[in-house]
């Protein structure tokens, strides 16, 4: 087996390595570091989770080592999708050149750019930025490119999804031929396929795992259910959710939970802090030091549970993540595989659950075939009876009306110009909207289509409680 010692690193680093408590390379790392520091491109095709930012960020400081940095003329530049991602790679830069006196700058949206110049002026070995900063950067003439000799390009398949290939491409435009290029992506996408071919020159592949393979320490389950209406799927799930969490007991420590879109993450985040469970929600809408705050509280224990998107989470090196919950299935197969190995991480335990409902069969059977295995299918954990009742005229069910409003008119006409008004107005509005669309038994007024005159569905109780 490899030793970091059988690697030529830097003695300094070595120490750093020695120091955090790693024992033996992981596969991306014994792969990547020898052809790094012969100077040739590496193409990494490793997921989050691997050890992939060592792979590239070792190397890295070993060959600046020997050289120094220049005012203006970054020596090395590191491309990450999100703000997180950049901001965990300075981290991990910082942990393993503690011991050497490289210098580096953050360049990502929400920090002063003033204070981002100053270190530019003064000459940095290390540029880590997200490319539209950089680009800004550039575009304001504080920026010279051209004494780039390694770039990193990391997560590219999230690049491509976030649509900063253009970006990318200029940036590689605007450094030298010359450069040394280690490019990293959980899977090669044709476009991908297309980049790594017209900037890289001869590289060594590495590849840690078959494409998009799900760790094996990850136990995963699914449950699906089928709503009892359409407009109810998302508070039905909301109620799946906090049953799924319950029956995971005292195993489920804390959890991310993933929401396909930025309104869910709130609702989802909301309604679990209603229940009682300490959940605070990540996106891209909140700003930077809100996120850094909220990162910072999961990380510690002090939230349970993160509820986030996609781009928000994605490759966050957060340790011990005893579950993940997909509250959505998500749109983009490959999406998939990146949740989960949020948990499980460094060979640790971890458990993966998804909640689908029939709209969703495509999406998931396009997961199936990525990852080359069937989810396990688990029980829907038993909906308490209650949650059902309290579910009439809920508030939530007025933030889901907008999308299931043509669906909802069809399969009950009487709840159609009610459901109207309560996309409008208030808590009170809806409360009455349940109980016009329904007699005091609740079952169904019928027969009368849109035109019920309201006189007759107003509720004598209500009318004396105002
Ligand atoms: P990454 O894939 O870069 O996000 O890294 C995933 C996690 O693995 C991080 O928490 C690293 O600190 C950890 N890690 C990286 N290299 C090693 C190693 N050789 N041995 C043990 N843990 C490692």
């Amino acid at each position: 087996m490899t030793k970091f010692t059988d690697l030529s690193l830097d003695p300094k680093v070595l120490k750093a390595i020695e120091e955090t408590g790693y024992e033996t390379p992981t596969p991306i790392q014994a792969g990547a570091i020898p052809p790094a520091l012969e100077g040739k491109d590496v193409l990494g095709i490793a997921q989050t989770g691997t050890g992939k930012t060592a792979s590239f960020t070792l190397p890295m400081i070993t060959m600046l080592g020997r050289g120094r940095a220049r005012a203006r003329m970054p020596r090395s530049l590191v491309l990450a999708p999100t703000r997180e991602l950049a901001a965990q790679v300075a981290e991990n830069f910082d942990i393993y050149a503690k011991h050497t006196r490289l210098t580096k700058a953050l360049l990502i949206g929400g920090v002063s750019f003033g204070e981002q110049d100053k270190l530019i002026d003064k000459g940095v070995d290390v540029l880590i930025a997200t490319p539209g900063r950089l680009l800004d950067h550039f575009e304001r003439g504080k920026l010279l490119l051209t004494g780039v000799q390694v770039m990193v390009v990391d997560e590219a398949d999230r690049m491509l999804d976030m649509g900063f290939i253009p970006d990318i491409e200029r940036i590689f435009q605007l450094t030298p031929f010359t450069r040394q290029t280690l490019f990293f992506s959980a899977t090669m996408a044709p476009e991908i396929e297309r980049i790594t071919n017209t900037f890289l020159h001869a590289p060594v592949k590495v590849e840690v795992a078959r494409q998009a393979t799900t760790s094996e320490t990850i136990t995963q389950g699914l449950v699906q259910f089928t709503p009892s209406r359409r407009d109810r799927t998302a508070s039905e799930k909301r109620t799946m959710l906090r049953e799924m969490i319950k029956r995971e007991g005292e195993d489920c420590t804390n959890a991310i939970i993933f929401c396909n879109r930025k309104v869910d993450v709130d609702i989802v985040a909301k309604s679990l802090k209603k229940h009682g469970l300490n959940a605070e929600p990540i996106h891209g809408d909140l700003d930077q030091s809100h996120r850094t705050r909220t990162l910072d509280g999961f990380r510690d224990g002090s939230i349970r549970f993160l509820v986030a998107s996609d781009v928000a989470a994605r490759g966050l090196d957060i340790p011990n993540v005893s579950h993940v919950f997909n509250f959505d299935v998500p749109s983009h197969s490959e999406d998939y595989v990146h949740r989960i190995g949020r948990t499980g991480r460094a060979g640790r335990k971890g458990t993966a659950l998804m909640i689908a409902v029939p709209a969703d069969g495509k999406l998931l059977d396009a997961i199936e075939n990525l990852v080359k295995q069937e989810i396990p299918r688990l029980d829907p954990p038993e909906l308490p009876k209650t949650e059902r009742r309290s579910r009439r005229g809920d508030r939530k069910d007025r933030e889901e009306a907008p999308r299931a409003k043509t669906e909802d008119a069809a399969e009950t006409p009487a709840d159609t110009a009610p459901e109207k008004s309560a996309e409008k107005g208030g808590g009170r509005r809806s409360r009455s909207r349940s109980r016009r669309g329904e007699s005091s038994n609740g079952s169904q007024v019928v027969g009368m289509g849109d035109h019920v005159p309201d006189f007759i569905l107003r509720s004598f109780a209500e009318t004396k409680a105002h």
